[in-house]
């Protein structure tokens, strides 16, 4: 078994394709200096050089290693933070506007995947599960929020109608939604990528950025090198670390992790998710697990905010898989790893300007396989002159994390008490 926070195996395992680049060397000009192949800079980057623009992208690992290639693959809707929160701060309308942005979002990941032949296996259908029958009424309420935002295929499942969709008696209901679902994460970033470089952008990988300005004239130094560039988009999200500085405080970074089990065969992961859904369950620890395309449960969650990776991740994960699945409890673990989300404070993502030519988006909260493409994708609007929609998300505020020495211990007692809350509530 391979547990390590560094290498998202599974999903290694199963690439269908290998792009490899060169680190940056010497001093270069160009329009854009991206920062970060992740969705939300592949994003940008595609954007832009299919417009024309010369786009040099610096990575410092490789194409994928940050969240983009690690994560869940749940395709979700709408924000983290729930809608009611962008509403308090743009009022109803607007928020509607922002709630259009995060339904074009899913569907900029099947346009991309049709226009540039990414093959990642992308699937609908997903579950929200409710460990409490009381919740039920939470539910409804969902429902009907979507209903009123004009999205609608979505339906309440009592019970005994969840049973005969999942292979386990732990929830008492669900909503099932048409148009959420989800994909093999790094094969899309990968196709991202790849069409990013057709289209002319130059990604450097194991180019880390050590040093930046974020002035009108921006530039990014690393090791080897320097890219100076009439505009910059920062899209480093949990891995940026201290780099820049006016962005510390911004996000914090929490480690989820994932496993993957042996494959099943067909009709053993039919009798777990007999249509293929992404699940979730409703706590704030949430549990998110779905089938692959080769018959494993892949099976995440256990979020820690201390930083701490579990020593032996696969059986630190196994008794969440095997709470809702005990027929798992003697099954292989092939894969385990884990992952930074970056969370912001309202669980809104955070974007804005550091100049009138550096642009950021980060912060999606577990929630960025589409919306951090959406964010990339703005930020290319902003840059070629059409700031109106970046604009819109980017008048959301937020409150930075406290800094220093308090900041994991706050972030850890906080995930105590919501442990507690998701048992009692
Ligand atoms: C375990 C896990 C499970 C998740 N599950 C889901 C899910 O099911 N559904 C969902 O919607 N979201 C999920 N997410 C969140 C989602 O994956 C992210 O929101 C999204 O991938 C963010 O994309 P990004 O491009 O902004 O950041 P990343 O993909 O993290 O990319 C940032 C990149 O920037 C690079 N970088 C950082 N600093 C520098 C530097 N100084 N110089 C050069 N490069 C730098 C990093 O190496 C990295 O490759 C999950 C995340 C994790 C970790």
């Amino acid at each position: 078994m391979t547990a390590s926070l560094s290498l998202p195996s599974y999903y290694q395992a199963t690439a269908n394709r290998k792009i490899s680049t060169t680190p940056l060397m010497g001093d270069v000009k160009a329009d854009v200096c991206v920062i970060g192949a992740g969705y939300t800079g592949l994003s940008a980057a595609l954007e832009l050089a299919q417009a024309g623009f010369k786009v040099v992208v610096l990575e410092a690992e490789a194409i994928g290693f940050g969240a983009s290639g690690r994560n869940g693959g749940q395709i979700c809707t709408g924000f983290s933070s729930g809608q009611g929160k962008i509403e308090a701060q743009l009022g109803k309308a607007d928020a509607k506007r922002a709630f259009g942005l995060a339904e074009e979002a899913k569907q900029l990941i099947v346009d991309r995947a049709a226009k540039h032949k990414i093959d990642c296996d992308i699937r609908w259908g997903y579950l929200h599960c409710i460990p409490k029958a009381h919740q039920f009424n939470h539910l409804q309420e969902w429902h009907d929020e979507y209903e009123a935002l004009g999205y609608g295929g979505n339906t309440l499942l009592t019970k005994d109608e969840l049973e005969q969709k999942l292979g386990t008696t732990i929830y008492h209901g669900a909503l099932r939604e048409s148009h959420a679902g989800h994909m093999h994460p790094l094969n899309y970033c990968l196709g991202l990528a790849d069409a990013a470089i057709k289209a002319g952008a130059v990604i450097h990988e194991h180019s880390r950025v050590i040093e930046v300005s974020t002035g009108s004239s921006p530039w990014a130094r690393t090791d080897k090198g320097k890219v100076s560039a009439k505009f910059m988009i920062i899209g480093g999200n949990a891995y940026l670390g201290n780099l820049v500085k006016p962005l510390e405080g911004h996000v914090m970074p929490v480690a989820s992790y994932i496993i993957a089990t042996e494959p099943l065969g067909e009709d053993r992961a039919k009798a777990l998710i007999a249509d293929n859904e992404a699940v979730a369950n409703t706590n704030f620890i949430v549990d998110y697990y779905r089938r692959s395309a080769d018959h494993r449960m892949l099976f995440g969650g256990r979020a820690s905010y201390s930083g701490r990776t579990p020593a032996a991740l696969g059986e630190y994960m196994r008794p969440r898989m095997t709470s809702v699945f005990p027929q798992l409890k003697d099954v292989k673990i092939d894969y385990a790893w884990g992952g930074n989300i970056a969370i912001t404070s309202n669980r809104i993502p955070d974007c804005g300007r550091l100049s009138p030519t550096v642009y950021y988006a980060h912060g999606y909260s577990g929630q960025g396989v589409a919306l951090a493409g959406m964010y990339g994708k703005l930020m290319a609007e902003a840059v070629r002159g059409q700031a109106e929609r970046f604009d819109l998300l980017a008048k959301i505020k937020h409150l930075p994390f406290p800094g220093g020495k308090l900041r994991t211990p706050l972030l850890v007692a906080a995930m105590a008490y919501y442990r507690i809350r998701d048992a009692l509530s």
